[in-house]
């Protein structure tokens, strides 16, 4: 989950001629390497996502702005044939007649300040996230709770004053608001650094946030039980596949803090493709990484499919169980096993303009509405689960032809989709994701450094995880890599003064 400024276009490597010679985005590298020796500093990332794309360009900026790291070389690898980790498609795949639709993640929004401010200095044009066309809470047999404003607009409207009192509404947008209060302390000039996460939760207050489910944390703030299992609920499903009793109530006030909700016109990814173009880092895509050594000169040699090479430190920026990737034992004991949602998302087009009522067997008068999000009440009530996570109308892909995004536990099938639809299916495009990770309360994260010059971005993910705070753990670990190894932060030599720390909306990283 889910704040703007514009400057002028930032060459973010112009004032180093950096030694970079091989071109931008390699798709793969046959010829075997030549091992160098290794005479200037070498980082690798692994991951080409939010994470790794963004420690690339926080690297750059931190060249841009001073001496003694300017000779460091950056190699990104990823095993994708894309950046970004996600990705978008096209109906029909016919990217000539139809608009690109996101089938990862689809949403940041205006406290995501490193996105935002990505989106106008790369010149992106963002598209605010529409949906006007109502939203419901379906709980597998009942539609509970409709508004004919769209899912964003509930707060305040009178049918959840009528529905859910003026308190449960009012104190959950107290708590949220309070948690994005804290969150946009993060783009600080004196924004913390951390090598321990629960540290970082208790110096933010959010111990007791991370350490209770958000059904317990807003219970324990007089919120009732029916706006939790309805609203709240509805929110921690389409946003992380969790139910309110199950996932962390700091995941939970992110899954409720919508405000300024936008993508990227085109497809989210080309804000990473940004970060790495302008890192003017050297990409492996198609290249998977296969294990990492340490030698015995406290350096790193990292196996992949184009072969062995060297490298000062690692930023592992990919969920580390799922890279499949060989370390010694002692690197990997520190990482604890961390299960993921496994989500499958169906991208449909139909010529019916909502779903028909009678597909949920309801009275033919009902609108359903555009957005329908669940609850898992029902099924804790003995009655049964909704199907889907959510089911979304995202908007026209031609005259009388629309996109339909649904989210589930398990695979839809067509006999399903065509019941759904009265047979009013056009193009269905399916795909699995291990999406996030599965968030019950806790009190202990990953280590973010896992050995010497060897970081993990991806240990801030069971603490928050969006796209957004990936590039936040990102520019931490570069901050750390560059103390560890030149002596200096991500904002120079320690010491230097900030720069523009008066600068209306400042966002520690891009203005310092
Ligand atoms: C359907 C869906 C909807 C979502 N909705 C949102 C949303 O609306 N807003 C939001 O902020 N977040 C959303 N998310 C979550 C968001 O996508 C993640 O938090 C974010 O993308 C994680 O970024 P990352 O860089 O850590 O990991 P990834 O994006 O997973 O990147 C890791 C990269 O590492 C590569 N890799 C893995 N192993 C290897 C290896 N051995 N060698 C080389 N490369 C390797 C992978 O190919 C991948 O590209 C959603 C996720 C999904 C799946």
């Amino acid at each position: 989950m889910r704040i703007r400024l514009v400057l002028a276009l930032l060459p973010v490597v112009g004032a180093f001629q950096l030694p970079f010679k091989i071109p931008f985005f390699s798709q793969s590298v046959q010829q075997p390497l030549v091992q160098p020796a290794n005479s200037r500093p070498k980082i690798a990332i692994i991951g080409a996502g939010a994470g790794g794309a963004s420690a690339a360009f926080w690297i750059a900026k931190a060249k841009e702005r001073f001496g003694g790291i300017d000779e460091v070389e950056v190699d990104v690898y990823d095993k994708n044939s894309y950046i970004g980790g996600r990705t978008v498609v096209y109906p029909y795949d016919d990217s000539t007649n139809f608009s690109a639709v996101e089938l990862g993640a689809s949403i940041f929004v205006k406290a995501n300040k490193n996105i935002w401010r990505a989106v106008d200095e790369f010149n992106l044009t963002r598209r605010d996230f529409r949906d006007e066309n109502g939203m419901g809470i379906w709980d597998g047999e009942k539609l509970l709770f409709t508004t004919s404003g769209g899912w964003w607009s509930w707060w305040d409207s009178a049918k959840a004053l009528l529905r859910y009192g003026f308190h449960s509404p009012r104190r959950t947008q107290q708590f949220v608001d309070s948690m994005i209060d804290k969150f946009l302390t993060l783009y600080a000039p004196d924004a913390p650094k951390w090598d321990n996460i629960t540290h970082l939760s208790s110096s933010l207050n959010w111990t007791d946030l991370v350490s209770q489910s958000t059904s317990e944390y807003l219970q324990s703030q007089g919120v009732s039980n029916k706006f939790i299992s309805e609203l709240v609920e509805a929110s921690t499903r389409v946003n992380y596949g969790q139910n309110a009793d199950k996932i962390h109530a700091l995941e939970g006030a992110c899954s409720l803090a919508p405000t300024g909700a936008s993508s990227v016109e085109g497809g989210n990814f080309q804000v990473f493709e940004q970060f790495l173009k302008r890192s003017q880092a050297n990409v492996y895509l198609n290249t998977s990484v296969n294990s990492i050594t340490p030698t015995t000169a406290n350096q790193w040699v990292l196996d992949s499919d184009r072969g062995s090479e060297t490298y000062t430190a690692i930023i592992l920026a990919a969920p580390y169980h799922s890279t499949k990737i060989r370390v010694p034992t002692d690197i990997s004991s520190r990482i604890p096993p961390q299960p993921y949602v496994h989500l499958h998302v169906t991208l449909l087009s139909t010529t019916q303009p909502s779903v028909p009522a009678q597909s949920f067997s309801l009275p033919s008068s009902t609108k359903i509405p555009a957005m329908l999000l669940t609850t898992f009440e029902g099924a804790r009530n003995g009655g049964k689960e909704p199907e889907f996570n959510s089911l979304s109308y995202h908007g026209l892909i031609s005259e009388g032809e629309w996109v339909v995004k649904i989210f589930s536990k398990k695979r839809i099938s067509n006999k399903w989709l065509s019941k759904m639809f009265d047979n009013q299916v056009g193009w269905v495009l399916r795909k699995e994701w291990d999406a996030y990770p599965v968030l019950p309360p806790t009190s202990s994260f990953p280590d973010v450094k896992l050995a010497p010059n060897f970081y993990y971005v991806n240990s801030f993910e069971p603490f928050i995880s969006t796209m957004e705070t990936q590039t936040l753990a990102s520019r931490n670990v570069v901050d750390m890599l560059l103390k560890d190894s030149f002596d200096s932060g991500i904002c120079g030599p320690a010491g230097t003064p900030l720069n523009d720390t008066e600068k209306e909306d400042y966002v520690f990283g891009w203005d310092c």
